[in-house]
């Protein structure tokens, strides 16, 4: 195979074997854009090194050949005394991971070249500048030598000066500093800086090489989920140079407006500089469009190149370029990052132009951005004072008070304050406090630590590994830079979309996306926000586009208006449990404490008109869209008191000897019903099967619901009635029957067809093993990926995510939760055989997803891909499901 490529020989297509940055320069090259001549090493090449420690044999001979070649085109050649051709050295994965690894400039400067280079340019003070920064680059990430070190000497030799900036510093001072870092270089690696041009290349191309695996790096993989063996390739590129006086420079430009989308010349240039000194922020840059004013013909012209890379890319870029003595080169660009709001903005102006479809409008933005665009924000137009900027862990915007422990958070919280819970790191010992609070603030961890795991898991706003921020949980306070401190009580704000910290309040505003959604602002109205537009557009084009019908998880009218508000086409999932919750519990209690029919009978026919008005408003707020009902789940155990409160009770009464009858009855109930692993135990069908008349009072509720909705509302019903936690068709041959009786019974007192279908949840792995046979008695399939992921994993789904789920994911054994996004493999391979085996018994079975995957955009693309009818996910997150079906689609 061959390891080596020339730029005219790539594509950016090519990114897997040439990174990013060489497959992009490959690209501006073929386009006839002014790219420095050069060459990229393939990833293929660093994987040999990596898994070897060896270059590839080839490799040497093939980097000869095209340096060859490279010297015949510039008509010098690599370090010639007398006019040497100077290569940079840079690393290009196929992922950016900015800064994460080494580049080196101005390889081919020795004692013998730097005179001829003075010579060409016409400029001592360059020359000897140029090779200043080899050796300190070079010294530094090739030889390992300690930054500081240069730097420390740079600065003492300005300082003996007496000047401020390193352009004050001429000739004669670069060369004798060039003298003090070869000294650096051989007292500190026991070696003479390399003078052989060839010798100096080759250890530059290692050294990028070995920086795939620097600790930063992985780290930087690991929280960015980019696989570890992908390797970098290198790019060698001759160098042109910013910093051959006033009519040369350096600078970043981006096709539009990375933060809005918009239009217009947005960038940075730096007179005399080259591109370290930008990034280092050693002078002030100064806006792109000054260029016009300083070089006219450059200026022009990289707007043109601008246009043309935007019409070929079509999408926003990303540039670095330089100018040499009024010739611009183009140094890199890339398709450029954006945030979640222009996202949606450019996409739907690239349609305008012309440059792309509505299909690939929707491939250009996805869910998590969307989300992101729902979440309440500070308002930007309010004074803030920000402290600190750290890892934006979990999105939100959050103001309290500061707390620095969990039972200060709790306490607080219950009084009714709102507290930011400010810890070094969290621990499962937290998770009250988290919970108590309004977000999460942490010194150190990445994205991938215990609070940000967790904070995402709730919803929580969070900002994690604040390193600057100074968190003394024993002084309860916290240190900023500056000086600034929070005691424990101060108010502070954080931003978990950006991971800024910020004293005091800052006022939270609506998102604008979410009051579209809501129908309070229209996209239609002139002055409406241009973003709400852009989101009205791609919603139009995913809901014209999708396959997948999405529903919503609710249980009382007004989230299912909301739902509705919010596009949702029906409720797959409303669980009557949430029904029995508050006064109705006692209802409850009486129900599992009834030793006679009588007693029984009378509990039930307390809750049945209850219910039946609970289904009636559900009805309503979804009349005419289907509304799956789900009968009774949870183990009863949930409705009772807590073992422990209530023994402690009854023991105290009883020392007291005036323990209640009730009591000792109830008491006697949760012994009985308490279970080791009640997830496991007499829950879901299972209530239904051993507590009579239970099931046919809530199927009864839903008849009589329905049967009224149609006759005195003339409303138009359409109830599914499913069965939790089925694990054998049995079960469900047993609930039909005497629910279809109840239902007959009520239409015939009715005068109606109901037309109620009957279904079940496949939530257990015999249930997804046997769906074929569960299908001759079911109308449908509800896919409860919830329960189904806890027990094909056996991970407690109560448990896991608070306990061992960190250091899973810090392991790498997932990249993320299986609660969160399905696991295809496992769970997701029993959805698609269960769903394959139920259409081959019943080809019109209806299947859905009602787990929370119904909500995440990967799961969506799953779900899509094995042919379920629809996806069902709490209101909120209806809209994200709505894009991702149609992304799916597209
Ligand atoms: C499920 O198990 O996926 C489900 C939707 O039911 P619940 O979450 O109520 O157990
Ligand atoms: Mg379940």
């Amino acid at each position: 195979s061959k390891f080596v490529y020339d730029f005219t020989e790539g594509n950016k297509d090519l990114k897997d074997l040439l990174g990013g940055k060489g497959a992009n320069l490959a690209e501006m090259t073929n386009l006839g854009l002014p790219v420095p001549p050069g060459f990229t090493i393939t990833t293929e090449a660093c994987k040999v090194y990596l898994d070897s420690g060896q270059e590839p044999a080839a490799l040497r001979a093939e980097v000869t050949e095209h340096l060859e070649a490279l010297e015949a085109t510039m008509g010098k050649k690599l370090g010639q005394a007398d006019n040497p051709l100077l290569v940079s050295v840079r690393s290009g994965a196929k992922f950016s991971m900015p800064g994460m690894m080494d580049t080196v400039l101005n390889i081919g400067l020795s004692d013998a070249s730097v005179s001829g280079l003075a010579t060409q340019a016409g400029d001592e003070r360059f020359a000897w500048d140029s090779y200043r920064r080899l050796i300190q680059m070079f010294g530094k990430t090739v030889l390992g030598v300690d930054g500081e070190l240069f730097e420390e000497a740079l600065e003492e030799a300005k300082r003996a000066k007496g000047v401020r900036v390193d352009v004050d510093l001429d000739a004669a001072d670069l060369k004798a500093l060039v003298g003090q870092f070869k000294d650096i270089v051989a007292k500190e690696t026991g070696r003479d800086f390399p003078q052989e041009p060839r010798e100096q290349m080759d250890l530059a191309i290692r050294a990028v090489f070995d920086s795939w695996n620097t600790d930063r790096a992985k780290l930087y993989r690991r929280q960015e989920r980019i696989p570890g063996d992908l390797g970098t390739a290198v790019n060698v590129c001759s160098m042109v140079f910013g910093n051959l006086g006033p009519d040369s420079g350096t600078g970043v430009a981006f096709t539009r407006d990375p933060a809005s989308g918009q239009q217009g010349v947005y960038g940075d240039y730096l007179q005399n500089a080259q591109g370290e000194d930008v990034v280092a922020g050693i002078r002030n840059t100064v806006p792109l469009a000054d260029l016009e004013g300083i070089d006219k013909p450059s200026y022009d012209e990289l707007m043109h190149i601008m246009e043309t890379l935007e019409t070929h890319y079509k999408d926003l870029c990303d540039i670095e370029f330089t100018i040499e003595r009024g010739k611009l080169w183009m140094l890199q660009t890339r398709v450029g990052k954006r945030t979640a709001g222009a996202a949606f903005r450019i996409a739907t102006q690239l349609v305008d132009q012309g440059l792309i479809d509505e299909a690939e409008a929707l491939q250009r933005v996805n869910g998590a951005q969307l989300a992101q665009l729902m979440f309440p924000r500070f308002d930007e137009t309010a004074k803030t004072q920000m402290i600190g900027r750290a890892i934006a862990a979990s999105p939100g915007a959050a103001v309290g008070k500061a707390v620095f422990d969990s039972y200060t958070a709790v306490k607080w919280s219950r009084s009714g304050e709102k507290v930011i819970l400010i810890r070094r790191e969290t621990n499962p010992d937290d998770l009250n406090g988290m919970i108590a609070a309004e977000g999460i603030l942490t010194s150190r961890g990445g994205k991938t630590s215990h609070a940000a795991v967790v904070a995402r898991g709730m919803g929580k706003t969070c900002v994690c590994g604040a390193e600057e921020l100074e968190v003394d949980t024993k002084r309860r306070c916290l240190t900023a830079p500056g000086g600034i401190v929070v005691e424990e009580g101060d108010l502070i704000s954080i931003d978990g979309s950006s991971g800024k910290v910020y004293l005091g309040e800052v006022p939270v505003v609506p998102s604008p996306v979410v009051e579209y959604f809501e129908g309070r602002m229209h996209a239609g109205a002139d002055d409406a926000d241009e973003l709400v537009k852009a989101v009205h557009r791609i919603m139009a084009y995913a809901d014209r586009v999708r396959r997948l019908r999405v529903r919503a998880n609710a249980d009382n009218a007004e989230d299912a208006a909301r739902a509705r508000r919010f596009g949702a086409q029906g409720i797959g999932l409303c669980r009557t449990e949430h029904m029995f919750l508050g006064e109705r519990r006692e209802m409850v209690e009486r129900l599992i404490l009834a030793d006679t029919d009588a007693d029984r009978e009378a509990a039930l026919g307390g809750l049945l008109p209850l219910q039946k008005a609970d289904f009636v408003e559900l009805f309503e707020a979804m009349d005419g869209l289907p509304v799956t009902v789900r009968l009774l789940d949870p183990p009863l155990h949930e409705f009772l008191p807590d073992i422990t409160e209530l023994s402690v009770r009854v023991a105290l009464a009883e020392s007291r000897k005036d323990a209640n009858e009730n009591d000792l009855r109830l008491l006697q109930a949760v012994h009985k019903l308490h279970e080791q692993n009640p997830m496991l135990g007499l829950r879901g069908v299972r209530l239904g099967l051993v507590i009579p008349g239970l099931f046919a009072m809530q199927v009864r509720a839903i008849a009589e619901a329905a049967a009224e909705r149609k006759n005195a509302a003339k409303g138009d019903p359409r109830a599914e009635i499913m069965i939790p936690l089925v694990g054998t068709v049995q079960e469900l041959e047993i609930v039909r029957e005497e629910a279809e009786q109840v239902i007959a019974e009520v239409e015939a007192a009715r005068g109606v067809d109901l037309k109620l279908t009957l279904g079940t949840m496949i939530e257990l792995p015999r249930a997804a093993l046997t769906a074929g046979q569960i299908a001759e008695s079911a109308d449908f399939f509800s896919f409860g990926t919830n329960d189904l992921t806890q027990t094909v994993w056996g991970f407690s789904r109560d448990d896991v995510e608070a306990s061992f789920f960190t250091a899973y994911l810090e392991k790498g054994i997932f990249g993320v939760s299986p609660f969160e996004t399905i696991d295809k493999d496992g769970v997701g391979s029993l959805v698609r055989s269960a769903a394959e085996a139920g259409r081959a018994t019943r080809p019109d079975l209806k299947l859905g997803v009602c787990g929370e995957h119904g909500g995440d955009p990967e799961s969506v693309h799953f779900f899509h891909e094995v042919g379920l009818d629809y996806v069902s996910c709490s209101p909120f997150r209806i809209p994200v499901a709505r894009l991702e079906a149609g992304r799916a689609a597209a």
